[in-house]
C-alpha cells in the first residue's frame, strides 16, 4: 500500500519535471525565433535606410546629369544664335549691292526692307502724293485750342514751333497728346537777344527745349529760326547756329510756302487761302508759314477752307514734321562754314517780335 503510495509521487514529480522540460525546450524555441524576427527587422530597416540615402542621392545625380546635358544644348544654341546675327549683319552688308543675287539672300532682302520700312522717307511711304506740313509759329496763344479743334475735326497732324510762354501748359500738352509735333521756335522769339552772340542764340535754344521737355516730357527735336534761316538781323553768322543745332542733334526747318499772315495788317482770310493753295502748287513737298497768334484770327478763318480745298484734290496728305520729312531750308549747313543760300526762292518770315 505504502508502495503504492510512494509511487504515484514519484511518478507525478518526474511528469511535473518532463512537462517543465518540455516547456523550457519550447521558450527557447520561441526566443530563437523572435531573435530571428528581430533580425528580420533590423535588416529590413538597414534596408531602408540604405534605400533613402541612396534613391535621393542617385536622383541628384540623375538631375546633375540633366543639367550639365541642358547647359550643353544651351552652349550649342548661343553659338548657333551667334553665328545667325553674323550671318544677318554679313547679309545685310552685302544686301546694298546685292539686290540682283541668288535667291539665297532671301532672308536678307526680306529683313532689309523692314528696316528699310524704318526709315522711309515720307516721300517714299507716300509715292505720287503731294505732302503738306501745315506748320503754325510763335504760339501758343488763345487761338491754338481753335486751331487743334479744326486739324481735329479734319484728321490732320501739323507741327506747332512753338515759344516760351507761361500759363499754357495744357495746350503744349494737348499738341503732343493729339500727334502733332512740337517745336521750337526760341524762347522769347526776341531777335535782339537770340540773334546777339552764339551764346546768347544757344541758351535760348537749350531754354526753349527744357521748358517743352518738362512741360510734356518729350525733349524737342525741330526748331524754326525766328525770321527763318535767312534773316538778315542776325549778328551771328547763321552757319554758326546751324552748326550749334547740328551738334545737339537738332533739325532746322525753314518752309516753301508762306501763308503770308505774319504781315502787320490782318490778311483776309480768302487771301491767305489763296497764298496757301496757290504755294502748295505741285510740290512734292510743302512746307507751309502760317502763325498761332493772337493777332491772326484771319488764320484760324483760313484754317478749314485751306484743308478742304487741298483735301479735294485727292493726292494730298498732311503731315507733322518727323524724321522722315524732306528737310526744307533757306540756308544749308556748310561743312566749311560758308552761308550758302538754297536754290528755291522763298520769302521769309516777316520780322516781328510777337511779344
Ligand atoms: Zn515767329
Amino acid at each position: 500500500m505504502d508502495q503504492a503510495i510512494v509511487n504515484p509521487k514519484i511518478n507525478m514529480e518526474s511528469a511535473v519535471h518532463e512537462a517543465q522540460t518540455v516547456q523550457n525546450e519550447e521558450t527557447e524555441e520561441r526566443k530563437a525565433f523572435r531573435r530571428k524576427r528581430v533580425k528580420r527587422i533590423k535588416l529590413f530597416l538597414i534596408i531602408l535606410l540604405i534605400l533613402f540615402i541612396l534613391i535621393p542621392n542617385l536622383f541628384c545625380a540623375f538631375l546633375l546629369y540633366k543639367m550639365n546635358q541642358m547647359n550643353k544644348n544651351i552652349d550649342s544654341l548661343k553659338e548657333e544664335i551667334k553665328l545667325s546675327q553674323e550671318e544677318i549683319e554679313r547679309r545685310t552688308k552685302q544686301s546694298g549691292s546685292a539686290l540682283d543675287t541668288d535667291e539665297n539672300t532671301k532672308d536678307s532682302d526680306t529683313q532689309l526692307y523692314e528696316l528699310e520700312q524704318q526709315h522711309l522717307t515720307d516721300e517714299e511711304k507716300y509715292p505720287g502724293m503731294q505732302l503738306v506740313y501745315l506748320t503754325f509759329d510763335d504760339g501758343p496763344s488763345k487761338y491754338t485750342d481753335e486751331i487743334l479743334d479744326i486739324l481735329s475735326e479734319h484728321e490732320v497732324k501739323a507741327t506747332f514751333f512753338t515759344i516760351g510762354k507761361e500759363g499754357y501748359d495744357d495746350q503744349y500738352k494737348r499738341i503732343v497728346a493729339e500727334g502733332h509735333t512740337l517745336g521750337m521756335h526760341s524762347f522769347s522769339h526776341k531777335y535782339s537777344s537770340i540773334y546777339a552772340s552764339l551764346d546768347a542764340f544757344a541758351e535760348d535754344v537749350s531754354s526753349i527745349a527744357s521748358f517743352l521737355e518738362e512741360r510734356t516730357g518729350i525733349r524737342p527735336t525741330y526748331y524754326r529760326f525766328p525770321g527763318g534761316s535767312s534773316n538778315k538781323v542776325s549778328k551771328v553768322p547763321a552757319q554758326d547756329m546751324i552748326h550749334y543745332l547740328s551738334e545737339n542733334g537738332y533739325v532746322y526747318y525753314d518752309w516753301n510756302v508762306s501763308s503770308e499772315d505774319a504781315a502787320s495788317a490782318m490778311k483776309e482770310a480768302n487771301v491767305i487761302v489763296k497764298n496757301v493753295v496757290n504755294g502748295v502748287g505741285n510740290k512734292t513737298t510743302a512746307v507751309v508759314l502760317m502763325h498761332d497768334a493772337a493777332s491772326k484770327r484771319s488764320t484760324v478763318e483760313a484754317l478749314p477752307i485751306i484743308i478742304e480745298t487741298l483735301q479735294k484734290k485727292g493726292n494730298v496728305v498732311f503731315l507733322p514734321i518727323t524724321e522722315g520729312t524732306k528737310q526744307i531750308y533757306h540756308v544749308k549747313e556748310k561743312e566749311t562754314g560758308q552761308t550758302q543760300d538754297a536754290e528755291e526762292t522763298v520769302e521769309t518770315e516777316e520780322i516781328e517780335e510777337t511779344e
